[in-house]
């Protein structure tokens, strides 16, 4: 079927809350490039969100996938257990930086492993309130929804959320809230509404995600790593975006050398099959009984292949190398464009997880969410497939394969200048 075709059926039948409002429907892809139903080629510059730090189908995943598919799809792990599912726990009990001997459990999405650290830190606490953070993502599930950021449209239509979730700012100076001011409003939080007697955790992203890509100070992470220990509360990171290579190191909790409780992965972790997990210290993972964590298809054979494959090809590539590369190359780029074009501001990077801002006036930041917009559209008629997000909705994120080829990488470069010229022209005497 063509585009044309898909689309119709899509306006038909697919429910318009979950219906993309992209017209190019993927046909087939590799690494950072994707064809669509019309044979277009583009350039993939958000990978799937953040999904496929390795590239699209991989060919170890691939391989990996298949040769799982011939063995066994699927049994209930909770009913007949079987050898993926225990070895994915080894190897992340063994990489992720939490606090004593790591425990596993395995879940589908992003979402539900953040649903099921927090009836991990409920039962290993006794309490049940969790503290989130401005500008934080964390799903589209009921307990989820209520702990992103306040800035976002996915409570909208859903309310009431549940009612234990208390929130404080992030450290973003470049948007006026210092570190100092953050922790404050969070002590502030503490003595107030979220008291510690009743607060099980506090959850944030070490990078802010859909927030705008800002890593937390690490000074910030090791006062929360305090406030937890002072008040016998959970530190919960949600490496869901920022984990599996996207800052340069297997997890961006490791730039800060901070050990929490619990952490949450998913994405890059399966090269795109669905898999998550949550990840923590054995006396909270052991703290409720039996079979009360998981699901039908939690932890599936057929993902836990693919991210044991994953694992090997970070090995094997040096992906995390890779990503640092990446990240460098991006940072150049972007302040030379910041230097061209009056409407780029505050580029920013984390390894490979890097974003800039599009303002309307530089000196005074304001966002300009709808050139930031124009700009991905425009990339996208192109053939370059563009990421906005942030607290403004004016940040562009790179999620690109941190494999990708040095001339698709150029390539598309070219088609961000190009569009860049067109929208805003540039600074008189600059080249680009
Ligand atoms: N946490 C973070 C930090 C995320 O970026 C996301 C997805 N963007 C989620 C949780 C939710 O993941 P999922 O969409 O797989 O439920």
């Amino acid at each position: 079927m063509n585009n044309a075709q898909l689309n119709e059926l899509k306006q038909r039948y697919v429910a318009k809350g979950a219906a993309s409002p992209a017209t190019h429907f993927a046909d087939h892809a590799r690494n950072a490039e994707i064809w669509d139903a019309d044979g277009k080629r583009f350039i993939d510059f958000a990978g799937g969100i953040g999904v496929l730090n390795i590239g699209h189908c991989h060919p170890k995943v691939v391989e990996a996938v298949k040769a799982q598919l011939d063995k066994v799809m699927h049994t209930c792990q909770t009913v007949m257990p079987y050898e993926g599912y225990v070895k994915v726990a080894e190897k992340l009990s063994q990489i992720a930086p939490v606090r004593g001997h790591a425990k596993v459990m395995l879940a589908n999405s992003g979402a539900e492993a953040l649903e099921n650290a927090v009836k991990v830190a409920r039962a290993a606490t006794g309490k049940t309130n969790v503290i989130c953070f401005d500008g934080g993502y964390h799903g589209r599930t009921f307990m989820t929804m209520a702990m992103n950021g306040k800035v976002n449209p996915y409570q909208a239509d859903f309310g009431p959320m549940p009612g234990t979730v208390f929130r404080a700012p992030y450290p973003v100076p470049y948007h006026g809230v210092s570190e100092d001011e953050a922790l404050r409003g969070l002590k502030m939080a503490l003595r107030t509404d979220a008291n510690p007697k009743d607060t099980a955790a506090i959850i944030l992203e070490p990078v802010l995600g859909e927030g705008g890509f800002y890593p937390a100070p690490a000074t910030f992470l090791k006062a929360i790593r305090e406030i937890c220990d002072e008040h016998g509360m959970l530190m919960i990171v949600d490496e869901v975006q920022s984990g599996f290579g996207r800052t340069g190191k297997m997890f961006a909790i490791e730039h800060s050398g901070v050990e929490p409780d619990i952490m949450t992965m998913a994405k890059s972790m399966a090269d795109g099959m669905p898999i998550s997990a949550v990840v923590g210290t054995d006396k909270h993972m052991d703290a409720s009984g039996g079979n009360s964590l998981g699901g039908t298809y939690t932890g599936s054979p057929v993902s836990c292949a693919a991210t044991l494959a994953v694992l090997e090809v970070f090995e094997q590539e040096g992906i995390l190398e890779k990503s640092q590369a990446l990240g460098d190359k991006l940072a150049k780029r972007f302040s030379s464009w910041q230097q061209q074009f009056d409407c780029i501001d505050n580029s920013r990077n984390m390894g490979a997880m890097a974003a800039f801002d599009v303002v309307s006036d530089k000196a005074n930041h304001t966002p300009d969410a709808e050139l930031a917009g124009a700009l991905c559209k425009k990339a996208r008629e192109k053939g370059l497939v563009l990421l906005s997000c942030g607290m403004y909705g004016n940040t562009i994120r790179f999620l690109m394969p941190v494999t990708i080829e040095d001339s698709v990488l150029e390539e598309g470069f070219g088609i961000i200048e190009e569009c860049l010229k067109e929208l805003v022209g540039h600074k008189a005497g600059a080249t680009a």
